[in-house]
């Protein structure tokens, strides 16, 4: 690692937007001021209750009261465990992580099953780097003046000045950058700015002790350029996860392997040097930390092992969020002879809040497919979304939005410029729900079995 922790800012959407694709239409948890859900908002459909319960839960993140425990989401299949899930994660902003894995994936991996949650722990931890850079002569920066005496920093520039005692600047913008660098403005010089043409004309050291402000006019404002070197740096801000830290810092693994997403184990020394360089740049007000959201679904297949783990991860104080989430309700805890409710230990059960989600009404379900289509760019007739309204009912949401992709592409063929119902008609037979797959194993099994 030779002493220096890399980060690299490109590498994290290629995962996300592979692994989120079906959620892309939630943009927040769609709750308004007093946190009561509106009945379709942020590409958020019913499921009110629920809603405002995660709300709640935004509001303990928010006010620092959730250390330690976690939210269970208890539901249906398709009842938008996972959406509301990732509704914290944007609600909490957009540069928050969202990291979701199925707890059987833990059991297909290989690698240790701690060390398959630890990974899982470290995608919903975020880092924000801010990182200073030279400005190259000419390149157009963003200013904002905030403090009269020296000058501030703003996302994307910066520029150190310093103000006259007579007048504090506060808002400058890049053509005002681009102006000092055409006319040469030089250490020590004054500069007058007209505030109602944005003019900017260089005064000049002399002006400095003249002082003769009145004559450029009571719009006008004057900056002195600080004595010394005129200084540009440019501030890069990167939000990567630890996660990606941790692969990029891997000598065995290299950054490539965040493409493959076979990242193998990592060692723990490399972990604990990246801790380490984190908290140095946190003290140096170098990096923030961004707790996210983890979200585990199916987790009463973990086993009594994993719960320990996640008992105890939850302690840590870089903990993310976590939401686990399931559709059993008492059964075994899996490594043990132990039931449970949910299949989940007591003693990890009492840190957790429980939200429960109520399957959709045939109105609530037109709505999010309406959303689907939409998001997808797919032009659909009334009586399609209709015959999918249905079909969604009789099977599940899922496996409608699905449908919106493939009938899309069926009405591509004819040359369609919306879906129609013989598309979703084409579609559903095309590709068979779980139900009808299921029937057809059973009808033909002494066929498949030889
Ligand atoms: P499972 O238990 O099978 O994982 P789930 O409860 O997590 O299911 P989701 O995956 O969240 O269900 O929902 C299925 C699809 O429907 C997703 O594309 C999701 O974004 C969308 N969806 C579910 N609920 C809502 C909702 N209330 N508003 C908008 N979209 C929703």
């Amino acid at each position: 690692m030779a002493g220096e922790v890399r980060v690299s800012g490109e590498v994290r959407d290629l995962t996300r937007v592979e692994r989120i694709g079906a959620h892309s239409h939630i943009r927040g948890l769609g709750l308004d001021d007093a946190l009561e859900a509106r009945k379709v908002s942020q590409g958020m459909v019913g499921q009110v209750q629920a809603r405002r319960a995660a709300g709640v839960i935004l509001q303990m993140i928010r006010e620092g009261r959730i250390a330690g425990r976690g939210v269970l989401l208890a539901g249906q299949p398709g009842t938008g465990k996972t959406a509301i899930a990732m509704g914290m994660a944007k609600a909490l902003g957009e540069e928050t992580p969202f990291a979701m894995m199925a707890a059987s994936e833990i059991f297909s991996l290989e690698m240790s099953k701690t060390e398959a949650l630890t990974q899982a722990f470290r995608k919903a931890i975020g880092v924000r780097i801010k990182e200073e850079t030279e400005i190259i002569e000419g390149e157009v920066v963003e200013i904002e003046i905030d403090r009269p005496a020296t000058g501030s920093v703003s996302k994307t520039g910066k520029l150190t000045m310093k103000t006259t005692e007579m007048e504090t600047i506060y808002d400058l913008g890049s053509k005002m950058i681009e102006a000092l660098t055409k006319q040469k403005v030089q250490s020590g010089d004054v500069i007058a700015i007209d505030k109602a043409s944005g003019k900017i004309t260089r005064l000049g050291r002399s002006f400095a002790r003249s002082r003769d402000y009145d004559a450029m006019g009571p719009t006008t404002k004057f900056v002195q350029c600080p004595e010394g070197e005129l200084q540009k740096r440019k501030e890069v801000v990167h939000v990567v996860t630890l996660h990606e830290i941790d692969v990029i810092n891997s000598r065995t693994q290299g950054f490539l392997a965040l493409f493959a997403g076979d990242t193998g184990e990592i060692r723990s020394e490399v972990r604990e040097q990246i801790d380490s360089k984190i908290a140095e740049w946190r003290e140096e007000g170098k990096a923030d930390i961004i707790p996210g959201v983890l979200f585990i679904d199916e987790v009463h297949m973990l086993d009594v092992e994993c719960f320990s783990f996640l008992n105890r991860a939850l302690e840590n104080d870089l903990a993310p969020i976590l939401v686990v989430a399931t559709n059993r309700g008492i059964t075994k805890i899996r490594g043990t002879n132990y039931r449970s409710p949910h299949g989940i230990p007591i003693d990890l059960l009492d840190r957790l809040l429980i939200i429960s989600t109520q399957p959709y009404t045939e109105k609530e379900l037109h709505t999010i497919l309406e959303i689907r289509a939409e998001e997808e760019d797919v032009e659909m007739t009334e009586d399609a979304k209709d015959l999918l309204t249905k079909i969604g009912a009789e099977t599940s949401l899922r496996y409608a939005i699905y449908l919106i992709t493939a009938a899309s592409l069926v009405a591509t063929k004819r040359k369609a410029a919306a879906v129609e119902v013989e598309d979703i008609g084409r579609a559903y037979t095309l590709f068979v729900d779980v139900k009808r797959s299921a029937q057809f194993m059973m009808e033909y099994q002494e066929q498949f079995m030889f």
